[in-house]
């Protein structure tokens, strides 16, 4: 029988994207779900495919920089494996937060209370705000610079101010070649969302370019399957410069006039129709460019709320098109 609407339970229609570039894709993750790798020496990088995290195995204890809950009761197993076949002790003795937010720290918990828990002032005072059990506050906290030393190897923890949240850190190993900066570059991939759900846009914006300025080769960013490179860092530099290009090209062009006249006594529909119609110019080249080069760019909510975000920071952290009423 023939029937106007599908049934409650049909699958819903799905878009197809363009195939994830072979160059975005990590290596394989073992039956548990999860792949643990050298980066050099004894640093070494876990990840589930789509989280990241990092410890150093050191005679002394193992440091270990972030605990996503994703990956779970895998960095147990992912630190026993390694100390395993190093050779040295699986206990871990330090955690180090990257930032407060409960994606990267929400395992943080699974380590027991007597380990020595650092990061920034700022991460302190906001988990003490958010007051969640798996979150444990850090003892040791820091301002600007926080040099560490575990099992004679050495660690350089830094704030260069907000960026993605209020208190995102970078964190060097200079003597392993790497750095650790989280939610700032997915190697092989766009931003998600609204310039990866990012509070500081400027901020965000230039992180890359600190991080440029530190030696390294090998790249922590916390995201997806496979660590990063200087290459990858300047690619997305590029692709957030062309939506920031292009944004400028879209303030331009785009007349709001009609949408102010057709809408009249209801500004905001016409901020909503100009500012949509904004955004779509500004994204669309840009997405047609990185279709195949960077992998979601495809995905036409994380290019085009990106997109947004920065036309909105250009209007008001920039005052670009802000006119005084004469
Ligand atoms: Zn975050």
């Amino acid at each position: 029988m023939a029937s106007s609407s599908p049934p409650a339970d049909s699958t819903p229609l799905l878009p197809n994207y363009v195939p994830v570039p072979e160059a975005a894709l990590g290596p394989a993750l073992n039956e548990q779900g999860y792949f643990v790798g050298r980066v050099e020496r004894n640093l070494f990088w876990v990840t589930d495919g789509t989280y990241q995290s990092a410890f150093l195995a050191t005679p002394d204890g193992v440091v270990l920089f972030d605990a996503p809950p994703t990956i779970g009761h895998n960095l147990r197993r992912a630190v026993d494996e390694v100390a395993a076949a190093e050779g040295v002790a699986n206990t871990v003795t330090h955690l180090v937060y990257s930032h407060h937010h409960a994606d990267h720290a929400g395992a943080a918990n699974l380590f027991g209370d007597d380990i020595v828990r650092i990061g920034h002032a700022e991460t302190r005072r906001l988990l003490l705000r958010d007051n969640d059990p798996t979150r444990p506050a850090p003892q040791i906290t820091f301002e600007d610079r926080h040099p560490l030393q575990v099992g004679g190897e050495r660690v350089e923890l830094a704030y260069h101010g907000p960026n993605h949240s209020p208190d995102n850190i970078y964190i060097h190993f200079p003597d392993h070649d790497a750095l650790m900066l989280i939610d700032i570059v997915n190697s092989g991939w766009v931003p998600i969302y609204n310039l990866n759900l990012s509070e500081d846009v400027p901020g965000y914006i230039g992180a890359p370019d600190q991080a440029m300025a530190y030696p390294w080769k090998h790249y922590i960013g916390g995201h997806l399957g496979r660590l990063g490179t200087r290459d990858d860092l300047v690619l997305h530099q590029q692709y957030i410069a062309d939506i920031v290009d292009s944004a400028h090209t879209a303030l331009a062009s785009v007349d709001p006039t009609p949408y102010f006249r057709k809408y009249g006594a209801n500004p905001w529909a016409a901020v909503d129709g100009y500012l949509d119609a904004v955004t779509s110019h500004a994204a669309a080249p840009v997405i047609a460019k990185y279709t195949g080069v960077l992998a979601a760019a495809d995905v036409p909510a994380f290019t085009t709320s990106t997109t947004f975000t920065i036309l909105q920071s250009i209007r008001l952290d920039l005052g670009t098109g802000s006119q005084v009423h004469p």
